[in-house]
């Protein structure tokens, strides 16, 4: 367990308490669930496993503050500034919620904590939104009429997220909510439910009125009595697409509305035209940046044949550069698996894939640093229609397949049930224009990848997701419009 002074001094709480209706709770029936840090193998805190009661007054806290409570009578100038002190508050406490969340899913410090400066930015950017005109003057052909629309807050909104990135994914639908004038109940994943009930603190800190934030933890039962909820208005879930399609259906049993966030296979296209030094950086970066448990890691690498070896040679000699350990290093490159079952679940694909005829170029099996930890992992001679290229892996796994011509290559990439992001590596700008209109996927990074920004929409084609995060669309997600007819006459 480690220090157990300096830990409830970093989570700030002892013992960890929901966050419903303004006041701090333990699970009704005293239930617990216990938070395993996948470094040191042991269990590092212990957090209230929700009743399905506990979901109903967490459901009832953010109907009433939406119904009855100050927020929706709060002018757009008001939670703008509400927004900007949290904002000020996750910059605050960045060192000691990126140290919480690495602790929860054995992420890299150095990457949560460049992470975490960065994360106010959704507050600041929503915020600047929330002070926007929404609506427009309709040029009505009706004589004597006056028509206008108005957008407001969609309602109560449930937002269950994953485990790889707890607090960041959060905040994507936090921010554009309370923006919108919305109120939420949230319930991250019972792999990593620590940031968010610390994060919880923050926004009672901020000044929050009670009810407007809600958070219940629990495991994916806590998830399904939460969105069969027949007062809420929305659903914003970010996982995985098995799961999406469950919440898919919950959500309309009762018309609520939903979007998902869902997986993601991406390609990244490799061009003979291309840097190939930069290229190989950027796949790298991709699929075992955050040890590839990234919706939007680059998992199937597909590469013209005349550059294939030099591709690969460049990778190896990176994937074996990468220095695996303890993600609260700063000198660490790459951590362990965030579960027991993931790291499982890695090694049985990438045997599955051996059996299917790949070839392990490097890596695929566990790193002599034990424990959760998985070589990077470099599989060559994949074909389009073997499940290691189709389904996704959430490790550190490349998939390499090749190609001949740029119609065979964007046949490839699109030959998927995912479409979230690709990249592609070439330095010829029409073919850069040309395939990059072709590819089927939400975000399409030319000689880059992984760039992500508040104000530029992410969101999944296909069986990646519904709806966008980020961006104005973000923001639309939690509004309805109102369309008002003045009859002038
Ligand atoms: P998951 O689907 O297992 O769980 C996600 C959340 O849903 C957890 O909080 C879980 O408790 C909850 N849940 C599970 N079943 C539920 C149910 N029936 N009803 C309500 N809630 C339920 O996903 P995960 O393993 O935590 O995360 C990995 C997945 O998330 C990957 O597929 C990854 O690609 C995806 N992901 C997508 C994005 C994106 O923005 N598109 C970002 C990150 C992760």
């Amino acid at each position: 367990m480690g220090n157990m002074t300096s830990e409830s001094e970093l989570l700030g709480q002892d013992p960890l308490k929901m966050y419903i209706g303004g006041k701090w709770v333990e699970a009704s029936d005293g239930g617990k669930l216990e938070s395993i840090n996948p470094y040191l193998q042991k269990i590092w805190a212990t957090v209230p496993n929700a009743t399905a009661g506990d979901v109903k007054a967490a459901v009832g806290a953010a109907r009433d503050a939406f119904d009855n409570g100050p927020w929706r009578q709060t002018t757009p100038q008001q939670r703008a500034a509400l927004m900007r002190k949290l904002g000020e508050l996750m910059t605050r406490d960045a060192p000691r919620m990126a140290r919480i969340e690495s602790c929860d899913n054995g992420k890299l410090l150095r990457d949560l904590q460049a992470q975490w400066r960065y994360q106010s930015e959704w507050m600041y950017y929503y915020s600047g939104l929330a002070t926007q005109p929404w609506g427009e003057v309709l040029p009505s052909d009706r004589a004597n009429f006056f028509a206008f629309t108005k957008r407001e807050p969609v309602g109560v909104v449930a937002a269950i997220t994953p485990w790889n990135a707890p607090c960041l994914l959060m905040v994507m639908k936090l921010a554009p909510a309370l923006a919108a004038g919305c109120t939420l109940v949230i319930k991250p994943s019972e792999h990593t439910p620590v940031s968010t009930l610390v994060f919880a603190q923050l926004v009672e800190e901020a000044g929050f009125p009670p009810g407007v934030f809600n958070v219940v933890t629990g495991g994916p039962e806590v998830g399904k009595n939460l969105v069969s909820d027949p007062r809420l208005d929305k659903i914003s879930f970010t996982g995985s697409d098995g799961n999406g399609k469950v919440i898919a259906h919950a959500g309309a049993e009762n018309l609520t509305r939903v979007s998902l966030e869902l997986g993601g296979k991406s390609p990244q296209i490799v061009f003979d035209d291309c840097n190939l030094d930069a290229a190989a950086a950027g796949i790298a970066l991709g699929i075992f940046g955050g040890t590839g448990q990234s919706c939007l890691a680059g998992s199937r690498l597909i590469v013209h044949r005349s550059v294939h070896d030099k591709i690969v040679d460049r990778l190896i000699a990176l994937a074996k550069a990468l220095k695996l350990g303890d993600p609260l290093d700063m000198a660490s490159e790459m951590g362990p698996a965030a579960t027991e079952p993931q790291f499982k679940k890695i090694l049985s694909m990438v045997k599955a894939a051996q059996d299917e005829g790949a070839t392990v170029a490097y890596g695929g099996k566990q790193a002599p640093e034990g424990g959760f930890f998985v070589l990077p992992t470099i599989l060559t001679g994949v074909l389009p229609d073997m499940n290691i290229a189709r389904d996704e892996v959430f490790g550190p796994v490349l998939s390499v397949l090749t190609f001949d011509t740029e119609e065979e290559a964007v046949r490839l990439a699109n030959d998927s049930r995912y479409g979230l992001a690709a990249g592609l590596w070439t330095l010829n700008v029409q073919r850069a224009h040309r395939v990059a209109g072709q590819l089927r996927a939400g975000s399409v990074w030319v000689n880059a990848y992984r760039v992500t920004a508040p104000y530029a929409p992410f969101g999944g084609f296909k069986h990646s997701g519904i709806g966008r995060e980020n961006g104005r669309e973000g923001l639309s997600e939690f509004l309805e419009t109102k369309t008002v007819w003045i009859n002038t006459d």
